[in-house]
């Protein structure tokens, strides 16, 4: 039972992902709420756009934020602790019920990373305080005409006389920045410009809410500061500190848009597979087509395998070090490659139900639509494959040993992600040897995969792109598909070790894997610089995978078919 089922908290929450009292509670208030809420009313308040200020305020009462987002030492009380495990549930939760609600979630992280980084003490306590007060927090980074480059922020602050500053500037795209007393803002000083973080409230004049730049239920803004007086008291960080804290804050929130889209996918398809195994055509039901199992199976494979990586990627956040810096692979990783198979599963289902997926009652109207955002926020698919490629020739050439890594569901406060250092130094990172997972498997499939592996492997030292090709972002990326999927699948592995997912279910995901990697040589094939010896691995990567009618069947009977009618939201 690895997908989450409301029907099988318990199961869930106890067993599987097994937790302690008061985050077993918080996960089972915040499922209540929304069931409670019900199907009729979160597709009203989506249509209309209604602000989710409901939300806000049940999070306020039961203390959810303050819980979760404390970390201990500043906490109210022993069950604070910014905690990546229960993290990774509560926003697979939100995500299942409406992205808008993660939204809000998702933007205050992002608006406490600067703070929880930041050595002014006494912005942290303020930070405390108002968790406990039931606010929520905004990560004041992007601006209009800057995009991914934030090197050319403009927001500046300008020194006075008696050696307060002014902030002038304005930020676009900022979630919850209409209710924010806290909203992290990132510019440079006006004169050396050094960057600094600073805190601004919108409750202040010179703060001046533009407007809501998304036609949705979030409110994504645009804010100006105008003379906005700026003290030291309000300087969360300055200069190379300040820079680390915007990188290492996306470091922290990025991996959240994996658990978004998780939880869509999984909401999506319980009501996928109901529709589909209750609907009769020509005398039959739609699951019986071979094309509709095939869809089926697909997407659930697909989704296993984003949760069994994203549950694999949190432990390496969680016992990250700064001897231990792997996470910085597998986590942007989380971002665009789990985002992206989220598309993937949305589109499979889509084709399945066809017609229902537009109606105006279902949830998968929803989804169809939020999916497509997680791939594209906090830096792109490409930004984030140019990131880890710069790893590719640490993890194939020059494996490091480190201890194992088990699975990481203690009560730890995840501290170092609040003391990641300077962002810097990538090429440096050593990862452990990716055969150790897969040499524990010989299946059919996953030896087709090492197979293809090794194809890549050669490819890299006999047909090494050239120097041009090294600069040309464009055969990077197609590059980066290929190294990608190889650490997917390292990742996936070692989480079947650990949850102990049996081998009919490996082969199936690794079925999908096989051809993905096909896919992505035929891809590289393709480019246009490609040379002669390149093709030629290039095609030879090229693989089918091996066809099992017996494991198949046996899947889709009992982990697919098994989904039609064990959830649905309440009306
Ligand atoms: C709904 C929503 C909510 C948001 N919330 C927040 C928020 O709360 N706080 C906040 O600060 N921001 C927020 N953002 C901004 C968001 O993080 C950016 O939109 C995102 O990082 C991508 O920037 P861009 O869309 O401007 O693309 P651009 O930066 O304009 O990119 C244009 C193209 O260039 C490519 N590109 C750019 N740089 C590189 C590179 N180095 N390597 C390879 N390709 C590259 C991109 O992939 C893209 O295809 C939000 C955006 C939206 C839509």
């Amino acid at each position: 039972m690895m997908l989450l089922n409301p029907n099988q908290r318990n199961t869930i929450f106890g067993t599987t992902y097994p937790l302690d009292d008061r985050s077993f509670e918080i996960m089972n208030q915040a499922i209540d709420f929304f069931e409670m809420k019900g199907k009729r009313k979160i597709k009203e308040d989506d249509h209309q756009r209604t602000f989710y200020a409901d939300f806000i305020e049940f999070q306020k009462k039961e203390r959810l934020f303050a819980t979760l987002l404390t970390p201990n030492q500043y906490g109210f009380d022993s069950n604070c602790r910014w905690d990546t495990w229960r993290n990774c549930h509560f926003n697979e939760i939100l995500g299942f019920y409406g992205l808008a609600y993660w939204y809000t979630w998702q933007v205050s992280i992002l608006g406490l990373g600067p703070v929880w980084m930041s050595k002014n003490e006494a912005l942290k306590r303020q930070a405390a305080d108002l968790l406990l007060a039931g606010h929520v927090f905004a990560f004041g980074l992007s601006e209009r005409a800057h995009g991914a480059d934030i090197y050319a922020t403009e927001m500046n602050l300008t020194i006075q006389p008696d050696g307060s500053y002014r902030a002038n500037g304005e930020k676009y795209y900022i979630g919850n920045a209409n209710i924010s007393p806290m909203v992290s803002t990132f510019g440079r000083f006006a004169g050396t410009k050094d960057y600094v973080f600073f805190t601004a409230d919108y409750r202040k004049g010179e703060y001046d809410l533009v407007k809501n730049v998304t036609a949705s239920q979030n409110y994504v803004a645009e804010y100006a500061l105008h003379d906005y007086p700026v003290s030291e008291e309000d300087i969360l960080s300055r200069g190379q500190e300040a820079w680390d804290s915007a990188l290492n804050t996306v470091n922290v929130g990025k991996f959240n848009l994996g658990w978004a889209s998780i939880g869509i996918c999984t909401h999506a398809l319980y009501e996928a597979v109901t529709h589909a195994g209750n609907r009769r055509l020509y005398n039959m039901f739609v699951t019986d087509f071979p094309h509709v199992r095939q869809m089926f199976t697909d997407a659930y494979a697909r989704l296993l395998a984003m949760k069994l990586f994203a549950l694999r990627a949190s432990d390496y956040m969680r016992n990250a070090s700064p001897a231990d810096r792997r996470y910085l692979l597998y986590n942007p990783m989380v971002k665009m490659k789990v985002t992206t198979q989220g598309e993937e599963v949305i589109n499979l289902l889509w084709d399945v139900i066809a017609a229902k997926g537009f109606e105006k009652d279902t949830y998968f109207e929803m989804a169809a639509r939020d999916i497509r955002a997680l791939p594209k926020l906090e830096g792109t698919v490409h930004v984030n494959i140019a990131l880890i490629v710069k790893f590719m020739l640490n993890y194939f050439f020059f494996p490091e040993k480190y201890p194992e890594t088990p699975r990481q569901d203690g009560r730890q406060d995840d501290i170092f992600l609040f003391n990641q250092g300077a962002a810097r130094g990538l090429s440096q990172i050593r990862f452990h040897d990716y055969n150790l997972p897969y040499d524990a498997f010989s299946s059919p499939n996953v030896t087709r995969f090492k197979y293809q592996i090794s194809l890549f492997k050669e490819f890299l030292t006999a047909a090494t792109p050239s120097e041009t090709q090294q600069k040309d972002i464009d055969f990077l990326l197609g590059l980066g598909e290929i190294f990608a999927l190889v650490v997917y699948g390292q990742l996936i592995l070692e989480n079947a070790l650990i949850y102990a997912i049996d081998v009919n279910t490996v082969e199936q995901v690794f079925d999908f894997m096989v051809r993905d990697f096909s896919r992505h040589a035929l891809n590289l094939f393709s480019k246009p610089s490609t040379t002669n010896t390149q093709l030629e691995y290039c095609k030879r990567m090229i693989e089918k995978p091996e066809p099992d009618d017996g494991r198949f069947l046996a899947i889709w009977e009992s982990q697919v078919m098994a989904l039609k009618d064990a959830y649905e939201l309440q009306p």
